[in-house]
């Protein structure tokens, strides 16, 4: 399939603890798009109720470092100051070129890597939490260590100066709310279906 013919990309960024995964869930429990997310890869500790595979592929780095090396990485970044997490290039090619739009739940640093791998059919959206207070409250639902909290925090910091580098801003005031608007966006980027034509004899 030619490039222009691929099913939309989608970038979603915003800082830890914004509802990007939760939204995302939403949106795909709910909707008739042909959409999946990607799984992508950490070397961090899986939480308690994470799956390889499913939440994240969790790799070591040792692991990682060889997947970059060869290769097989669409992007990859160290997030959090920490641990490496990235894209492996076949999570979204395939489905793409099979019409299926992907959702990458990616940092700033490795959306201005797709940016420059991937412009055609991109589309980049930053999430923000309604009031920047809140982030610190979700990350200790979570049950995060203040250390991990802090981190984030300065994380959501650096990347929210980068919100001008994205073509949509959602605010995640109501999880419905934020995933129907996050529908719209890519289902404005599928290619539009040509209206059928008539002819006579
Ligand atoms: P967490 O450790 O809370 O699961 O994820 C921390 C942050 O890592 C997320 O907010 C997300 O922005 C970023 N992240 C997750 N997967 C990837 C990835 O594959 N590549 C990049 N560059 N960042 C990722």
């Amino acid at each position: 399939m030619s490039s222009e013919r691929l099913a939309p990309l989608i970038v979603l960024a915003g800082p830890s603890g914004a509802g990007k995964t939760t939204i995302v869930d939403r949106l795909l429990s709910t909707t008739k798009l042909p959409i999946r997310r990607a799984i992508t890869a950490t070397s961090r500790e899986p939480r308690h109720d994470e799956v390889h595979g499913v939440h994240y592929y969790f790799w070591t780095r040792d692991e990682f470092e060889k997947k970059i090396v060869a290769g097989q990485m669409l992007e990859h970044a160290i997030v959090h100051g920490r641990d490496y997490y990235g894209t492996p290039t076949a999570e979204v090619q395939g489905p793409r070129e099979a019409g299926i739009a992907v959702i990458l739940i990616i940092d700033v640093q490795g959306a201005e890597q797709v940016r420059r791998a991937c412009p055609n059919g991109l589309v980049t959206v930053f999430l923000m939490p309604p009031v920047f207070d809140d982030l610190a409250a979700r990350l200790r639902k979570r049950g995060e260590p203040e250390e991990t909290i802090r981190r984030r925090l300065e994380s959501a910091v650096r990347e929210s100066a980068c919100i001008g580098e994205f073509q949509h801003r959602l605010v995640n005031a109501e999880v419905d709310t934020a995933a129907r608007e996050l529908e719209r966006i890519i289902e404005s980027q599928f290619p539009q279906p040509r209206s059928a034509t008539c002819s006579s004899n």
